[in-house]
């Protein structure tokens, strides 16, 4: 996510790391690079001029922090900056007084809108509301199915032209204005408290495609409008939203794709230039990469700060706390950890999504992102095979496990005898350290083991 952008301002940084003090001539090589930096990922040239601007104004400016040297003072004007251009505060759905809360998806074909809706709708879902989705992209042939298949997915009920019959040539005949304003009839009758109305997209920006979602927003009147777009399609992106924001209007815009390696700045112009907030992006296909946009904690990656907030609540969200009470609890009472709690752990921590990305957003993971991506997540999946392979009474006592043990755990789990042996090391390591720490009183249990 903004990769370069990020590898650029970091390295811009460090060369003002240690200065006593910073002159005009500093300041001024500075924003050059920056300048370079948001001009290279594509961040459109006046939003560019906006931000160096307030950068070149305020680090020349009489803004002196006791607590911070000049070249941190730099850092913290730079990520305001950002936070700023992000769109400052987090924007979050607005909801209808009088439900159902009706939200409408509008984008070009393929920027994601059908993915979107799926993830969209579990995320609503988690949050205690009953969404109800609905298919009115008539357009792209098995673009109903694919929101069914979603839905499915996401425990998301689907609103289709002709229930029960999935044929490419009845969607394709019927009204999308028609299925749209059913959709939302159905919603009210049968009282979801959220609709999300999934609308058709082109190729490229065009005035009947504009049209027919404009007669779509006038006849659900939606309560959010949102504008999904690839961050992969670079300096394009600032064209097609002032397009979409004057054909059709929208209300808040949801980044899509920023797992890929986009140079992602024509994304961050397109605050700047609609003056519409982004509330949502989109990071991968699964149902899970999906993440409400906070501004100060994206500038915060952008600046490899990390996002620990997010951390911690992703955590919250998919972590089950019987099952950390109970193992609090054995850490309390001194009781062993074992190899099926450490088993149990790990499956928590999938939960969670990838950990390729729970580890990029560490402090400092921009720096180390060349080894991070060799991280590979199957690894887990060995260590799992591995701990399925032992019998329940070794997973609790592993030094019962001999070498000709070892040899069949690995035949049983389809790995090499010295990835068995490397596991019940580190584990055998982190059990005393465990032990030690109970028996000092403090802290929380780790994840020992880890590769
Ligand atoms: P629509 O035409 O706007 O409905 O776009 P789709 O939802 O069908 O998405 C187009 C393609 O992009 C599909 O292959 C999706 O799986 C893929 N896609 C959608 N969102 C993301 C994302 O955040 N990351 C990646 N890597 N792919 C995505």
């Amino acid at each position: 996510m903004f990769n370069s952008l990020s590898d650029r301002l970091t390295s811009t940084f460090k060369n003002l790391k240690g200065k006593g003090r910073l002159t005009d001539a500093d300041i001024d090589a500075t924003a050059r690079e920056i300048r370079r930096a948001l001009l290279d990922a594509d961040v459109a040239v006046p939003v560019v001029r906006e931000f160096i601007g307030q950068v070149k104004e305020r680090a020349l400016g009489s803004e002196v922090s006791q607590a911070l040297n000049p070249g941190q003072q730099v850092v913290k004007i730079v990520n305001d900056e950002l936070v700023q251009i992000l769109g400052g505060d987090t924007r979050r759905i607005s909801l209808a007084k009088n439900p159902p809360t009706v939200i409408m998806l509008v984008g070009l074909q393929g920027a994601g809108k059908t993915t979107l809706a799926g993830k969209l709708s579990k995320h609503l879902k988690d949050q205690g509301h009953t969404p109800l989705l609905v298919a009115a992209d008539l357009q792209r042939p098995n673009a109903v199915k694919q929101l069914q298949v979603n839905g499915e997915r996401a425990g998301v009920p689907v609103f289709a032209p002709h229930p029960g019959v999935s044929s490419e040539f009845e969607a394709a005949t019927g009204d999308p204005v028609q299925v749209a304003r059913d959709g939302v009839a159905e919603a009210r009758n049968r009282q979801y408290d959220v609709v999300i109305v999934d609308t058709a997209g082109r190729l490229g920006v065009d005035a009947e495609l504009m049209e027919q979602a404009a007669n779509i927003r006038t006849a659900v009147q939606p309560d959010e409008v949102l504008f999904v777009i690839d961050a992969m399609i670079g300096q394009d992106a600032v064209a097609t939203a002032q397009a979409f924001n004057d054909g059709v209007g929208f209300t808040g815009v949801v980044l899509t794709k920023l797992d890929g390696d986009a140079r992602g700045g024509a994304a961050l112009s397109v605050r700047s230039v609609t003056g519409k907030p982004v509330m949502f992006a989109s990071t991968g296909e699964a149902l899970t990469d999906f993440e409400v946009f906070h501004p100060d904690r994206m500038a915060s990656r952008i600046l490899d700060m990390g996002d620990v907030m997010s951390l911690i609540e992703q955590a919250e969200r998919s972590w089950d706390k019987a099952e950390a009470q109970k193992m609090a609890q054995k850490f309390v009472d001194q009781e062993d950890f074992t190899l099926d709690d450490f088993l149990n752990q790990m499956q928590q921590l999938k939960k969670m999504g990838s950990m390729k990305k729970l580890l990029m957003m560490m402090p400092g993971a921009q720096g180390m992102r060349q080894q991070l991506e060799q991280f590979d997540d199957r690894q887990i999946d060995r260590i799992e095979a591995i701990i399925r392979s032992m019998t329940p009474h070794e997973r609790v006592a592993p030094k019962i496990i001999n070498g000709s043990r070892r040899a069949r755990i690995a035949k049983g789990s389809g790995v090499h005898v010295s990835e068995v042996n490397g596991l019940l090391e580190r584990f055998g390591q982190a059990q005393k350290m465990m032990k030690k720490m109970a028996a000092g009183g403090g802290g929380m249990p780790g994840m020992p083991g880890m590769p």
